[in-house]
């Protein structure tokens, strides 16, 4: 595979256009690789390819479309250190983390989307009638770069299990593990044209991918702003337009949460150097243990280890760009010109660390969630702590927010727990600490996107459904 070129119809091609991009490795600032940008030309010669191979792929049986994805599977698996390392290499994350979490969040998924497949019914008989699932035709792929292959996995399996044929556009920052896939789906056995990758920006192959005439549906991950623009830009056509956007969560932790509540919180706003979209950024804390629950934060901030993406270990890595970092600094500015308590980190690069797009891990305490910090998504080891007096009080800053993809409550109490769950305004509730199955949705309300992503709910995204009437003539009365 040279990176410079695309997978379409079943082969590696050039670039219609030549237009080089530099991956840069956020740990060195180094290109560690180069890809090309693609141009109008190239995506649509990937929709057309798509578009040939759909029907006979959308038409064979379920059987037949996974085993090639139970192929694929079989190979992710053996690969474990290859995308780890290429994850690494194109957005930061330190290898161990990468293999442990990034890597796994995939295998996770496309274990769980072919089990959903095996289950689920694509022909339904209601009474007299009966309901088809159908695929929907070519769908558009595009991807952030923040879980690479967990964001990926989560389109591409669905979608061909499904029996849509594809087009990914994988974020132009972090691309190389894409390719590791399209690699590995290469050789375990799809038709011609059902998978294809076109690298590209989303100004030009997004945008395009978004309007194309021929592209029945754009499945997109990444930031609310480009999720606006995409959703005008499929308008025209009325395309199917699935979201999964940005979040700003909150972390509510009651006077009797469990001991380890404020630092687990603390280091799950770090995690990924700050950049899930489902980070507890906003840690909401009962006045009782306020004055506590910031000095301890404060110290898990300044004990947390900060270094490069090639290190073994559980420290952070660095944030994904130059742009990125500057947008951070800017607002860590905003915070303290807001008046909020820098009480960790802050400006600047941790020390020792000259080279790289490494950042402070942060806290602010006495936050208004009025305040910039509060409101826009950091995306980055950017705490906010707020202090709350009671259960309503909470539930109502909690809600206060445009986004409503994650959060999370702290509290011994479940009845509570239980009560303050069915009222916050989010796709997704994590109660202490537990984590969410592979076999729940992924997704959110309001600003963080429409549709869910994972298990059924990722399979019913990329299907339509045809009512089927009996074939017995009844006569119309009118
Ligand atoms: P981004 O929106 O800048 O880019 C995401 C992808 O969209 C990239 O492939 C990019 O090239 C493309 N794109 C950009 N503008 C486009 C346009 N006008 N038309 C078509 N495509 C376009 O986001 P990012 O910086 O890569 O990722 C970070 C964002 O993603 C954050 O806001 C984060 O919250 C969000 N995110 C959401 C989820 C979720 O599941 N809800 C998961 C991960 C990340």
């Amino acid at each position: 595979m040279d990176q410079r070129q695309f997978y379409i119809n079943g082969a590696w091609i050039d670039a219609s256009i030549v237009n080089d991009f530099g991956v840069i490795d956020p740990s060195t600032e180094e290109v560690s690789a180069t890809i090309s940008i693609g141009s109008t030309e190239d995506a649509d010669r990937a929709v057309a390819a798509a578009r040939t191979a759909f029907d006979e792929w959308s038409q064979a049986a379920v059987e037949a479309r996974l085993a090639p994805l139970e192929k694929l599977h079989e190979f992710y698996l053996s690969h474990r250190a290859d995308f780890a390392r290429a994850m690494s290499q194109e957005m930061g994350a330190p290898v161990d983390f990468a293999a442990a979490d990034q890597f796994e969040a995939g295998a996770c998924h496309l274990e769980e989307t072919i089990r959903a497949a095996k289950d689920f019914a694509f022909e339904q008989k209601r009474g007299k009638d009966r309901l088809l699932y159908q695929a929907i035709g070519v769908a558009a792929l595009i991807t952030p770069w923040n879980w690479p292959m967990n964001q990926v996995i989560l389109k591409v399996a669905p979608a061909l299990a499904a029996g849509c044929t594809v087009v990914l556009k994988p974020s132009e920052l972090a691309p190389l593990s894409s390719m590791l896939l399209a690699e590995l789906i290469d050789e375990a056995g799809f038709p011609a044209g059902v998978f294809n990758l076109v690298n590209g920006d989303g100004a030009g192959v997004g945008a395009h991918l978004s309007a194309h005439n021929d592209v029945d549906m754009v499945s997109f991950t990444g930031s609310t702003r480009a999720g606006i623009l995409i959703s005008k830009a499929a308008a025209e056509t009325i395309k199917r337009v699935s979201l999964e956007l940005g979040g700003k969560g909150a972390n509510i932790v009651f006077e009797d949460a469990s001991a380890d509540a404020i630092s687990d919180g603390v280091l799950g706003c770090f995690g990924n150097a700050g950049q899930s979209c489902d980070a507890p950024t906003r840690m909401l804390v009962q006045r009782s243990i306020y004055d506590q629950a910031v000095k301890t934060a404060a110290q898990v901030a300044q004990d947390q280890k900060v270094g490069s993406g090639h290190e073994a270990g559980d420290h952070m890595g660095p944030l994904i760009s130059k742009d990125h970092w500057v947008k951070v600094q800017g607002l860590i500015e905003t915070g303290i010109g807001e008046g909020a308590r820098l009480v960790a980190g802050g400006l600047g690069r941790p020390d020792g660390l000259a080279k790289g797009y490494f950042a402070k891990p942060t806290v602010f305490a006495d936050v208004n969630n009025q305040m910039e910090i509060a409101r826009q998504e950091v995306f980055g080891p950017v705490l906010v702590m707020i202090p709350f007096d009671t259960e309503e009080e909470a539930i109502a800053i909690a809600n206060d927010t445009p986004y409503g993809l994650g959060n999370y409550i702290q509290t011994q109490d479940s009845a509570r727990a239980d009560r303050v769950a069915r009222r916050l305004r989010s796709g997704m509730v994590t109660i202490n600490g537990d984590y969410l199955g592979a076999d729940m949705p992924f997704g959110g309300f309001k600003q963080s996107g429409s549709g869910r992503e994972g298990s059924v709910w990722g399979l019913e995204d990329f299907l339509e459904v045809k009512a089927v009437s009996g074939n017995t003539w009844l006569r119309l009365i009118r």
